[in-house]
């Protein structure tokens, strides 16, 4: 018997794979994890797997240390940035990486996806900053990323991806989705002309109860 629900690896799994149909990630890019909060397990995609290959026993399950305690797989190469994410904002129970093109056009560039959809509001909580690039494999990457992050639901990584977080799975996937689609806008509005962006008093207006 697993040490977590088997819906919730077949629930990465999913996303996992709706990942690649929807375009934000190709090959192996990105990865996913789940915190379990009753327990602090944390169960995420193992290192370079093609997501057609992968099957929900590939995912592994790791303790709130980072010590894998279920799985024959090696986690995610990027594992140590969940755990700092975790241990750093209390809120944060699912995290969704991936390397999608407009946001990374975006990270290329060193300029922030802004507030051009007023769903931005509930998904990452405003304009998604940038974190310069650094290699992304390590503990020092996740201290100085959660600082970009602050209390947004998005950062995107300089030269690689985007990251997104959420209180479950499915926001953090439906965050991830929501900043690339404003990316595509934000990148087709200005081929166009000058793109309206939303101002604080405006994004208030919108999440006033
Ligand atoms: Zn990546």
């Amino acid at each position: 018997m697993s040490l977590v629900n088997s819906h919730l690896k077949q629930e990465i799994l999913d996303c996992c794979r709706r990942s690649v149909q929807y375009g934000l990630n190709f090959n192996t890019q990105g990865n996913i994890s789940v915190r379990v909060p009753a327990t602090g397990l944390i169960a995420i995609t193992p290192a370079s797997m093609d997501y057609d290959q992968m099957t929900a026993d590939d995912i592994v399950v790791l303790d709130g240390d980072g010590r894998r305690v279920e799985g024959e797989r090696k986690p995610s190469s990027e594992t140590d940035v969940h755990l700092v994410v975790y241990r750093r904002r209390p809120d944060v129970n699912a995290i969704v990486h991936t390397e999608p093109v407009y946001s990374n056009v975006f990270g290329v560039l060193g300029q922030p996806v802004e507030a051009v959809l007023i769903n931005m509001v509930t998904y990452s909580r405003g304009p998604v900053p940038v974190m310069p690039f650094m290699p992304s494999n390590s503990t020092e990457f996740g201290e100085a990323m959660v600082k970009v992050l602050g209390t947004c639901n998005a950062v995107i990584w300089g030269n690689h991806g985007l990251m997104t977080v959420g209180a479950d799975l499915t926001s953090a996937f439906r965050c991830n989705v929501a900043v690339e689609t404003a990316a595509r806008v934000q990148h087709a509005a200005l081929c166009l002309g000058k793109p309206h962006v939303l101002d604080y008093a405006e994004l208030n207006l919108v999440s006033a109860p």
